[in-house]
């Protein structure tokens, strides 16, 4: 990327970017903007979140702030190391940078027991011992006001005492809570009186057993925001709701700094499947090699396939940010990775379905031929490739008694071979079977005053043979988690890997894991960072050359 001699191009707005141009011109903060990204380390980071990551690093950079990264890890159950590291992995290889400023929620269970502490001494909290049946009749619905708990009025000095002997393990897990003492009358369900803590004996990764006392998300987070001096803190759609108790923890405090909540709507794909626990379920039931099987739309996934980071960040950015619910085509993304692999990728030749042809004028030929690593980056330079009297080339592009417009190779047909002249083809053989199994031609030089229509690819003798893998979506509908009576599993693609043996080009023998090609006339392919060897290279399919949808409605056309 070259920023230094070329003008961005003007960015489209949208409203989370607004409302921090408004905020700086209004003076707020002190001009600062600082965001953050916090993810629950209970699963690997998936494209929504790679949304998510755009924005929060996207407009700290954009406004000279800064983005923390932070472990949401407040709920023991489900989070692990594994995560935390898988998730530093994934926004660093997406291209953001933390700097100094990486947190763990848990590291502020102290702090936030001495908020709780705080509130209660100011007759803001009480610790409640409704069990959670009892609460949800007590509670009432959104057009009905609730009823007050009757451990509502409690004194401080009561509440203190209980919430002590909570956090001591004095009580069973379940049993006591600790509540915000708001508005049982609220129309805002989440304004009537929230829990704060509940007891919970489960290890946490991070602070063992030290605690069995746990803070609800809602108490948590703006208390994090809070701690850290985060100005804008962005979020999906659905915590919209939770803003008033949002708020309403932030006035408790006192902040130099005031955190305000903005909500976008979540980025939504077809032929996908996003929430972290049906993502865990896949991987747990074992319908996906994994969370980094590239038919998963993790980060992860999607570097495995071969998707560059530029070609997500270039996704996030076209699809923008609003306020309302979409779905988004997995098709944008695909061209987006297309648009970057075609700048990008060195270009190679591989055969997926050989056939084998001999030369017959052998003494003509030269030893190897020159050819251009990428017409669309000129620095990427040249390779040499051997040539001689033996060569596969694909058994779809020869036909014994070819169709009207067929312009490649059959009886008696010439066509061009990429980098290495022309094949006039002379005989062919068949096996027992009828199939044709060899075909012998005549070879010209590149120079050759030949009028062909056709040029095809090719391998030279002797040229590795690579295991490829050949991704379909995983699923076969739009939305497999639409339907009320069938689970999402049940959508599954069954050929959504189809894993075949391909002849490749030598100089792909020793391709570096992760480095992706464009396999002239066949696709984009990335070399497996996990499976391949240079005895056996394994290459992923990326994406196809070309939009299947444009290329069926090119079909229909004609
Ligand atoms: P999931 O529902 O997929 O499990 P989550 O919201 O529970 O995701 P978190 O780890 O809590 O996952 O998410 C971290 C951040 O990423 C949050 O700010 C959340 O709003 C954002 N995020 C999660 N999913 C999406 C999405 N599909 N599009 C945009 N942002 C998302
Ligand atoms: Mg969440």
């Amino acid at each position: 990327m070259n920023s230094e001699s070329q003008p961005a191009p003007a960015k489209p707005s949208h409203f989370i970017r607004d409302i921090i141009v408004a905020d700086l011109a209004a003076g707020k903060n002190g001009g600062r903007v600082v965001t953050r990204f916090p993810p629950e380390p209970n699963g690997y980071l998936h494209i929504g979140h790679a949304k998510a990551i755009c924005l929060d690093f996207g407009m700290a950079a954009e406004f000279g702030g800064r983005c923390h990264l932070r472990m949401d890890d407040t709920n023991p159950a489900k989070e692990n190391m594994e995560y935390v590291e898988s998730i530093m992995t994934d926004v660093r290889w997406l291209g953001f940078d933390w700097g100094d400023h990486f947190y763990f929620s848990a590291d502020y269970f102290e702090r936030m027991y001495a908020v709780a502490v705080d509130l209660i001494k100011r007759g803001k909290a009480y610790v409640c011992e409704l069990t959670s049946e009892q609460w949800k009749e007590y509670r009432g619905v959104p057009t009905r006001p609730g009823r007050e708990s009757p451990f509502r009025n409690r004194t401080p000095e009561e509440n203190l005492d209980l919430f002590h002997r909570m956090r001591k393990g004095e009580f069973e897990d379940g049993t006591l809570c600790l509540r915000a003492k708001i508005d049982m009358a609220s129309p805002n369900i989440h304004l009537r009186d929230p829990v704060l803590y509940r007891i919970m004996r489960e290890h946490h990764y991070r602070t063992g057993d030290a605690w069995c006392i746990y803070p609800m998300y809602d108490f948590a987070h703006p208390l994090e925001d809070a701690f850290e001096g985060v100005t804008h803190s962005l979020c999906t759609l659905e915590f919209e709701v939770h803003r008033p108790l949002y708020d309403w923890v932030i006035d408790q405090l006192d902040v130099a700094v005031r955190p305000r909540q903005h909500e976008f709507a979540r980025l939504n794909l077809t032929y996908t499947v996003m929430s972290k626990r049906k993502l865990l379920q896949m991987v747990n039931d074992g319908l996906v090699s994994g969370w980094d099987d590239p038919r998963m739309p993790t980060v992860s996934g999607m570097r495995r396939r071969g998707y560059p980071p530029e070609a997500i960040r270039q996704f996030c950015e076209l699809i923008g940010i609003t306020k309302y619910e979409s779905l988004t085509d997995v098709a944008l993304l695909e061209h987006c990775v297309r648009d970057v692999l075609n700048r990008t990728a060195e270009r190679r030749m591989a055969v997926m379905k050989p056939l084998r042809v001999t030369i017959e004028n052998a003494a003509e030929l030269p030893a190897s031929v020159r050819a251009v690593n990428n017409p669309e980056d000129p620095a990427a330079g040249e390779r040499t490739i051997p040539f001689g009297p033996e060569l596969f080339i694909e058994h779809d592009d020869f036909m014994v008694d070819p169709p009207p417009k067929y312009f490649r190779l059959g009886p008696g047909r010439s066509v061009r071979i990429r980098y290495a002249g022309f094949l006039t083809c002379t005989g062919y053989a068949c096996d027992a079977s009828g199939r044709v199994e060899h075909i012998t031609c005549r070879w010209a030089p590149s120079e050759t005053e030949m009028k062909v229509k056709g040029t095809i690819h090719w391998v030279p003798a002797g040229s590795p043979a690579a295991t490829v893998r050949l991704y379909d979506r995983l699923f076969t509908v739009e939305e497999p988690d639409a339907s009320e009576e069938r689970p999402f599993q049940d959508f599954i693609n069954p050929a959504s890997l189809l894993e075949t043996t391909a002849l490749i080009e030598p100089s792909l023998r020793n391709a570096p894991a992760g480095g992706s090609y464009q396999f002239e006339r066949i696709g984009y392919f990335t070399a497996d960072s996990k499976d391949g060897s240079p005895e056996r290279p394994v290459f992923n399919r990326t994406v196809t050359l070309k939009d299947a949808g444009a290329k069926n409605a090119a079909a229909k056309q004609a």
